[in-house]
């Protein structure tokens, strides 16, 4: 199913040492339900949310947990019903004291009173969004962008098509493959909700021709579904970049600093399109997702799993280490690319957690880093047009300003880059770094 529809730059982490999907691609989706869970108020991108539950509670499945607090703001919901064991920090991937909510599941899933729209098709359009945001989504293939805001459309601007990102380009994570063969219909009526929301003609579900399984799967559910067409990308990554498929998919460039809106497009992962279906059709909040457990694990698997589920849980569930402890390195929530080192296995897992990886201690090795050799691969392999080396020198000097004037504030941090110098050249975090230190500055200068 070979195509030619792709971007510019990009890398192919493709043979199987990288890619590591084969493990769990053709394994089903089982639940998974744990006896406790540690529930994040800061698990969107936007300001924590406010608890609004005490020790000693009982709460229901998909009751409010966790209050909104800002325009970027979401609710909380309880993923399991039973008693809340503590409210307080727990550690996260990226905070060690992030406020969260401990509950104690009594299996008994006992639903909170849910006030569904009914069917995507014929609902009133005026709800789809407000039923969006009282669900909690927010994007589920890693940013976790509160998914109501993409939808306000400002004044002059308008939407012309929504793409769902099926391309799951990044290694090890099967999860949104999972999801396609086993929620085909779910994901189509989802994107048709989020279509009929904006009053959008046009539905692109893109998904990377590795996975022709899918492709068959999605093109069957959307037969007879207006205006929603499958379209396969060949296989590169950061294929599922926002940016890259938005010009793979309607030829049309985001500038710098603009927004998809700005170019009439709206990207959704399709296990976001799933939530939207759930939420409008059945009233349910987001509360549960598909996730990947792979690597140095006796039984990987792919596990739908309740929201705030802890990391030693889930490699219990997959059959424990498949190695002793000591031989266990790097514990990796997300792909090789852009996935983030756990610090802990008692970390819980969040909205957009869609993977844990388990390296063993030789593959955790971090390769010394050289001088640059100037042998341009990082440019080439650069997906947005940055001169990765250029900016590198300039993280080096802590020079902001020579940063930001080279436009490092567009870097996706998608790892491309640093995946192919052979210099082993620490890019991406390097970048990452100066993004945050920059956005930090012009907060403080707005304040
Ligand atoms: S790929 Fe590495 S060695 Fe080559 S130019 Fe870029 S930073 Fe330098
Ligand atoms: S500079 Fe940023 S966007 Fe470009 S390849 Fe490196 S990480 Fe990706």
């Amino acid at each position: 199913m070979a195509n030619n529809r792709t971007f510019r730059g990009g890398v192919h982490p493709l043979h199987e040492a990288h890619e590591g999907k084969s493990p769990t691609s053709g394994v089903a989706t089982r639940d998974f339900n744990a006896k406790a869970v540690s529930i994040m108020m800061g698990m969107h991108l936007g300001a924590p949310s406010t608890p609004c539950v005490q020790p000693g509670d009982h709460v229901k499945l998909g009751q409010v947990i966790g209050e909104p607090v800002g325009f970027l703001g979401l609710p909380v919901h309880a993923s399991v019903s039973g008693e809340v064991l503590e409210v307080g920090p727990v550690q996260s991937v990226n905070n060690p004291a992030a406020m969260a909510v401990t509950i104690k599941n009594d299996f008994k899933d006992e639903w909170v009173e849910l006030h569904p729209l009914g069917d995507v098709e014929t609902c009133p359009v005026d709800q789809i969004v407000p039923a969006i945001k009282a669900a909690g989504i927010c994007g589920m293939g890693g940013a976790a962008f509160p998914t109501h805001v993409k939808f306000a459309v400002k004044e002059g601007q308008y939407c012309d098509t929504i793409i769902l990102n099926g391309a799951e380009c990044e290694t090890h994570l099967t999860c949104d493959h999972r999801l396609m063969l086993e929620k085909s219909g779910r994901i189509v009526d989802g994107l048709r909700a989020a279509m009929r929301a904006l009053n959008v003609k046009r539905g692109v579900i893109a998904i990377e021709d590795n996975k022709p399984d899918a492709i068959e799967a999605m093109t069957k559910a959307a037969q007879g579904r207006n205006g929603v067409e499958v379209m396969p990308l060949q296989t590169k990554y950061p294929q599922g970049g926002e940016k890259q498929l938005i010009q793979v998919v309607t030829g049309r460039e985001v500038p710098t600093k603009k927004l998809p809106l700005d170019v009439h497009v709206i990207v959704l992962n399709v296990g976001t399109a799933a939530a939207i279906a759930d939420a409008v059709i059945e009233g349910k909040p987001l509360i549960s997702r598909i996730t990947t457990i792979t690597g140095r694990v006796k039984k990987p698997s792919n596990l739908r799993i309740r929201v705030g589920t802890r990391v030693e849980d889930l490699i219990a569930e997959c059959g424990g280490f498949s190695m002793d402890r000591e031989h266990v390195g790097k514990i990796v929530l997300g792909g090789a690319m852009t996935g983030f080192p756990a610090p802990s296995t008692r970390v819980p897992l969040a909205k957009a957690n869609n993977g844990v990886v388990v390296y063993c201690a030789r593959e955790s090795v971090e390769l010394e880093e050289t001088p640059c050799i100037r042998c341009g691969r990082c440019v080439d392999a650069c997906p947005i047009g940055l001169v990765p080396f250029k900016l590198k020198f300039m993280c080096e000097a802590g020079d902001m300003q020579a940063a930001s004037a080279n436009n490092i504030m567009d870097c996706v941090v998608c790892g491309s880059c640093s995946y192919i110098c052979p210099a082993h050249r620490v890019l991406t975090s390097a970048f990452k770094a100066m993004k945050d230190q920059i956005a930090a500055e012009a907060k403080k200068g707005k304040g």
